[in-house]
């Protein structure tokens, strides 16, 4: 069967086409700048790339060039959209509403509006999403994938701040945790390898990518994560600040004269390394210049090293142990210079990096030494595989 997989922001649509059976992409594109003028890049396996500027006044007419362009004669894959079996769609927030994938029905549709305010960004564009195939494909079956879900399992001591309890009981003030899909896909993998699918086990899974986060996972199941009520919180990430003490945002609203709406869109758009080092938000820049002597993109890494270290400390401690550690997403699989910045931390829990197989870039591998007390493995994500599987055991 194929599995149609939907990722719907607010003015852009990705997409794959996943056949379940041999797990093979067949196409993928992008469809951009949706209500504005709209842009449609589509990527057939074995066929030339289609780019087409077309007017995408809504996300249902990016829908609709998508499925045209997945049927066309020349670069479509599939003859009629009946070969379509399923959609599956990426869904940022599910509150404590979803702990688990759903089949879409009209009550879902309602509960996930109802974590519109949690998400007020995403989720409103992930439902235009949805309503958009739904009226394209009426007949077909769809599952929605939370980023949250996977981390429902974590425990109150991990997920409620300290703030008034009626906070939490009236308004859902807690830690969620994101990147859960893929969070989910990558420690499931780890345990196959270590062979602990089905015994006790305590693996964390270091997602480092423009965004980032770090999930302890005991017993398969997410104990506690690095980002909190938004993905603003725990480690510097490309543009995002991280934690941080919450002070910070009023004492700039006022030196800077800007509303608190402001300093969270610096937090979120104009921190992280590439507000520290003013050179990029890209570990390959940051590289080269803090090679060529850029002292504050040195620093930029360091930093980022230096709370990912932490991290990996304070769950090493939250499960009592650690028998397995994974890299994943843009930097944890290609990054192999802020990988070995991150092992230097490692010493304490016997890990030694082998240089060797760290030297490699965007395969599954080992990268602690043989004789290393914990193992250290890059395993690449991929949360669209990920949400077809999810799809398909649901349908
Ligand atoms: P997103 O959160 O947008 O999905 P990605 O997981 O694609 O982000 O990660 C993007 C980051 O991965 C970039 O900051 C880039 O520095 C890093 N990256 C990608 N490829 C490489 C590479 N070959 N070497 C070093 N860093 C890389």
């Amino acid at each position: 069967m194929n599995v149609f997989v939907v990722n719907c922001g607010s003015s852009s649509l990705k997409y794959q086409l996943i056949n379940s059976d041999t797990e093979e992409v067949i196409a993928k594109g992008l469809c951009e700048r949706i209500g504005i003028d709209g842009k449609l890049t589509h990527t057939p396996a074995g066929k030339d790339k289609y780019v087409a500027e077309v007017p995408m006044p809504d996300h249902k007419s990016a829908v609709s060039y998508v499925l045209d362009a997945l049927t066309d004669s020349e670069h479509g894959v599939i003859k009629e959209l009946s070969e379509i079996g399923a959609v599956g769609h990426r869904i940022v927030h599910g509150g404590e509403k979803f702990a688990a994938s759903v089949v879409i029905t009209d009550e879902v549709i309602t509960a996930i509006e109802e974590c519109n305010d949690l998400a007020p960004l995403h989720n409103p564009a992930n439902l235009i999403g949805i309503s958009a195939c739904r009226a394209l494909m009426p007949e077909v079956p769809m599952v929605a994938v939370f980023d949250t879900a996977f981390h429902q399992t974590m425990p109150e001591k991990a997920y409620m701040y300290g703030l008034p309890y009626e906070y939490y009981e009236n308004y859902k003030v807690r830690k969620y945790g994101f990147h859960g899909t893929s969070h989910s896909f990558v420690s499931k993998r780890l345990l196959d390898i270590i062979g602990k699918t089905d015994t006790p086990s305590k693996v964390i899974i270091c997602h480092l990518g423009n965004g980032s986060s770090i999930t302890a996972v005991k017993d398969g199941r997410s104990v506690d994560t690095s980002m909190g009520f938004t993905p603003l919180d725990g480690l510097i990430m490309g543009t995002r600040s991280g934690s941080l003490d919450p002070a910070v945002v009023q004492f700039l609203a006022g030196k800077l004269n800007v509303s608190l709406d402001e300093v969270i869109n610096i937090l979120n758009k104009k921190s992280g390394v590439e507000g520290i080092s003013g050179v990029s938000s890209d570990f390959r820049d940051l590289y080269a210049a803090s090679v060529s002597g850029n002292a504050r993109a040195k620093v930029a890494l360091e930093m980022f090293a230096y709370r990912v270290a932490q991290y990996i400390g304070s769950y090493v401690a939250s499960m009592n142990g650690v028998d397995a550690i994974a890299f994943t997403a843009g930097i944890g699989e290609n990054n192999s210079e802020m990988r070995a910045m991150i092992f230097e931390y490692l010493g304490y829990l016997g890990i030694t990096l082998d240089k060797e197989a760290n030297a490699k870039r965007g395969e599954e591998l080992m990268i602690s030494t043989p004789d290393s007390r914990v193992k250290v493995y890059v395993i690449p994500t991929n949360e669209e595989l990920a949400i077809a599987r999810e799809t398909l055991a649901l349908i």
